[in-house]
């Protein structure tokens, strides 16, 4: 028997078991190909096929409207922190280009660091000052006249810092969704772009998603590589060359599996009992900290401190003696963080609180 650990990885993090179940009978012959996905063609009609429908689902979840492209690209989100800029200001032809950015933690920073390169970055508001301990509020955003878009990371997987709600704009929204893409339902409509590594919350990392409005594909930047043009990606499905397969073919069984657990209504309801559940565990302690406030709290992923920061290592250890795997914070910001996404269950978030009470009783 294989013995399976409870893993609160922020990623690449955990699968549905039920997922790897079919991956694993698929393995060897899928659908009497005699092939595995990985040896197939991107062009043969098994793959074809596989891709139509692992994209249909993914619209199907979201409720995609006709006029967004959704684009099932490579690169990670640390590609498109750069593809972006050059998909959406043009042809890099009279002034730079102005955008706004909303700095709520260390993928804000980084999304903002490599825009810089290509733009006259705007950061209208920041939580940097307060350690990214919250939302900046919005009604104290310092937004451009003139702005292309507006950039926001809708959940920041190292600080634990989620938008609950999105502002209204006038200019197209881009939203990171990285760590928390398919965990709630989403207006689609409220976005010009939405991108998402798949690492997280969808499949295998190498894999990652582009939800882009039709009307925002036009003239980009004369060095962005092919591969990155969401332009010419979208006229070509995906394959102006080839894409990460396995993992598409991966995230369409996430999909499915998410389509009949109740959507993404369902999995809001399963993550919200989930951290609700933590951080109550935490508030309800005297000697562990949830350092974010708790209106900007994620449900994805939850840093939390020990009393004694001495400690950290012998909590560490004993998790892990109880299969309670990568709980180990961001070295950028230490303590402890569970990652509580779609595919970790609630008797892991149960194991989990029942060791840190036993922690605290012996230590604290
Ligand atoms: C993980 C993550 C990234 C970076 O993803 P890569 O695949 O390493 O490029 C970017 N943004 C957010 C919000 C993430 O969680």
């Amino acid at each position: 028997m294989t013995q399976r650990v409870h893993n609160f990885s922020a990623g690449p993090a955990a699968l549905p078991e039920a997922v790897l179940e079919q991956a694993q009978r698929e393995m060897l012959d899928y659908a009497g190909t005699g092939m595995s996905v990985m040896e197939m063609s991107h062009r043969s009609g098994a793959f074809i096929d596989i891709a139509s429908r692992a994209e249909q689902s993914f619209r199907q979840l979201l409720s995609i409207p006709e006029h967004y492209h959704v684009l099932f690209l490579q690169g990670g989100a640390t590609a498109h922190f750069a593809a972006i800029p050059m998909n959406l200001l043009g042809d890099g032809s009279g002034p730079t280009k102005r955008v706004d950015y909303i700095n709520t933690g260390a993928w804000s920073v980084k999304a903002i660091k490599e825009a810089g390169k290509y733009a006259d970055v705007n950061v209208a508001a920041s939580s940097e000052g307060t350690n990214f301990d919250r939302i900046p509020e919005v009604s104290k955003w310092q937004l451009s006249d003139n702005a292309a878009y507006l950039h926001l990371c809708s959940n920041e997987t190292i600080g634990g810092v989620q938008f609950h709600e999105f502002p209204d704009s006038d200019v197209p929204v881009v939203a990171d969704m990285s760590s928390d893409i398919l965990s709630r339902p989403l207006n689609v409509n409220d976005f010009g772009v939405i991108y998402a590594g798949a690492q997280k919350n969808i499949g295998p990392a190498g894999l990652t998603l582009v939800v882009v409005r039709e009307d925002l594909l036009g003239d980009v930047h004369p060095l962005l590589p092919t591969v990155l043009n969401y332009k010419s990606q979208a006229a070509a499905d995906s394959m102006s060359n080839t894409p990460p397969t396995y993992g598409w073919y991966l995230a369409g069984l996430v999909f499915d599996w998410l389509l009949a657990n109740g959507g993404v209504v369902g999995a809001q309801e399963r993550n919200a009992r989930k951290a609700s559940k933590l951080y109550g565990a935490i508030e309800a302690s005297n000697y562990y900290r949830a350092p974010v406030q708790s209106d900007a709290r994620s449900q994805m992923n939850v840093p939390f401190t020990l009393a004694n920061a001495d400690q950290d290592k012998a909590f560490v250890t004993g998790a892990e003696a109880r299969g309670l795997m990568n709980l180990k914070g961001h070295r950028s910001v230490g303590g402890m963080r569970a990652s509580l996404y779609n595919a970790v269950t609630e008797a892991s978030v149960d194991a989990l609180i029942d060791y840190m009470q036993d922690f605290e009783r012996e230590h604290g």
